[in-house]
């Protein structure tokens, strides 16, 4: 069960061809760097993926866009007045548009690895799709839900789309002339305050452009998602995840987009995730509080502990980000992977079933990570179950919560109790530089020990280490 922005209830979510759940995850726009609050919004695609797989036995289909043409919207989802922001980053780090995207976009993907969000199916890139969705707006226009305008570009009209406004409550008679949902200056051609720009004519400044039936321009960004979503998924599909602040204008005008091409309703379910607030505040380039996965690693923090964070609060509730809260997840992170090490070493025993069954509950009940860790928190400390059984529980548990839980198994006791986080994996790969005679990585990884309070000697036998203030 799930929460569905558009019926506003808990949906059943089952997979309308039999156990193949197909889903769309809105990906990330690769001219900057994503901030902790996407990689939330990431993980619950993650987690709908891992629940219905451990506990349902489907097989998810994910899709996810990755957003490399430089319409961009900014921290409030508004497009910028004709702003090229892959072009401005561009200029700003004085490189190619397209290598920029590629560097970001390389970036998102070791940020969900070291999170443990599992990789999609398929990544598609908006600047390779353009075909899909010059197509779909031809579509569009012979059906009568699209005008060419008189700048040349090309709009969605909204008046055309009678259900308009049933995912955000946004209805055509409350947007008001004037008000800029659009907010794109170049959207002089069109004919009704609401419509929306599909293909937009390019100005002189912009470099990403495509030649099309219409002229020189560049594809909406609502677009985008329409039309590899269709083309990647089909005419219907089960799922469609993306941060609560998508959900107007980006998918309302998706879901008219696809729906007017096709003629029914294509998504099943919409579900959309909460703001993450740090310090109590939105993240924002502005405000200066933005947090990246970075950030949280120099800090000496295991990734996964930010995981664990996430887990601890609700995906439809907005989450406070803070250095505290995220030192007590990275606590009870390494407290649980030494337990699951201690258990491991006892005999194996079947999983204790009623525990079992409270996780279960608590997944599919909307995703409810935070009674779920309750859960385990209990099972932690019950003296009534054997610890081979919690062993077993808390292995299973973690194809679910990916927070490599067993991590810590078959290693010596007194290397993983006193070494702070991280220091025993730059260690081991500081003793594979020095076989290897990479003096340079070697130095550098004793840099890096240094910083986290490990001094490491190198003696006849190998390298020593202490730990400063121990
Ligand atoms: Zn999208």
């Amino acid at each position: 069960m799930l929460t569905d922005t558009k019926t506003r209830k808990l949906e059943e979510i089952r997979p309308e061809s039999g156990r193949r759940l197909r889903m769309y995850a809105c990906g990330p726009t690769v001219y900057r760097f994503q901030h902790v609050g996407n990689y939330r919004t990431f993980l619950l695609g993650d987690l709908i993926v891992r629940v219905g797989e451990v506990l349902h036995s489907w097989q998810v289909q994910l899709v996810q866009n990755i957003t490399d043409v430089g319409h961009l919207a900014d921290d409030t989802g508004i497009e910028l007045a004709g702003e090229d922001k892959m072009l401005l980053a561009a200029r700003e780090e004085g490189r190619d548009p397209f290598d920029i995207a590629r560097f970001y976009e390389a970036q998102f993907h070791e940020d969900c690895a070291a999170l443990n969000i599992r990789p999609a199916d398929v990544y598609p890139r908006a600047s390779e799709s353009i075909d899909l969705m010059v197509d779909l707006i031809e579509k569009l226009i012979a059906k009568g839900h699209a005008y060419v305008g008189s700048d040349e570009s090309v709009y969605f009209d909204a008046r055309s789309f009678p259900s308009y406004g049933a995912l955000s409550g946004n209805r055509l008679e409350d947007l008001r002339a004037g008000h800029r949902h659009d907010a794109d200056d170049l959207s002089v051609g069109k004919r009704f305050h609401a419509d929306w720009a599909l293909w937009k004519h390019a100005g002189e400044q912009r470099q990403m452009v495509w030649d099309t039936p219409w002229g020189r321009g560049f594809p909406g960004w609502h677009l985008e998602c329409s039309a590899m979503s269709l083309h990647h998924l089909g005419e219907t599909f089960d799922v469609h995840t993306g941060g609560i602040d998508l959900r107007f204008p980006h998918h309302e005008d998706e879901r008219a987009q696809s729906n007017a091409a096709v003629g029914h309703e294509v998504v099943q379910r919409w579900v959309h995730g909460e703001h993450l607030l740090a310090e109590g505040r939105k993240m924002a380039k502005s405000t200066g509080n933005v947090v990246l996965v970075r950030d949280v690693v120099d800090r000496g923090f295991d990734p996964l502990a930010l995981r664990l964070f996430f887990l601890t609060g609700r995906y439809r509730q907005q989450m406070n980000l803070t250095w505290d809260a995220l030192a007590a997840a990275d606590r009870r992170l390494k407290r649980w992977r030494s337990r699951v090490a201690e258990w491991a070493e006892t005999t194996s025993t079947a999983m204790c079933a009623d525990y079992v069954q409270r996780l279960r509950d608590a997944f599919d009940d909307d995703l409810d990570t935070p009674t779920a860790l309750v859960a385990l928190g209990e099972l932690e400390k019950d003296p009534e179950i054997p610890p081979g059984s919690k062993f077993e529980t808390f292995a299973w548990v973690d194809r679910i919560l990916g927070l490599d839980l067993a991590r810590d198994v078959g290693r010596p006791r007194d290397v993983i109790a006193e070494l702070p986080t991280g220091a025993a994996e730059l260690l081991q790969q500081r003793a594979g530089a020095r076989d290897a005679k990479d003096w340079t990585g070697s130095d550098s990884l004793r840099d890096e020990l240094a910083a986290l309070g490990v001094d490491v000697t190198d003696g006849p036998d190998g390298q020593t280490w202490s730990v400063r203030g121990r």
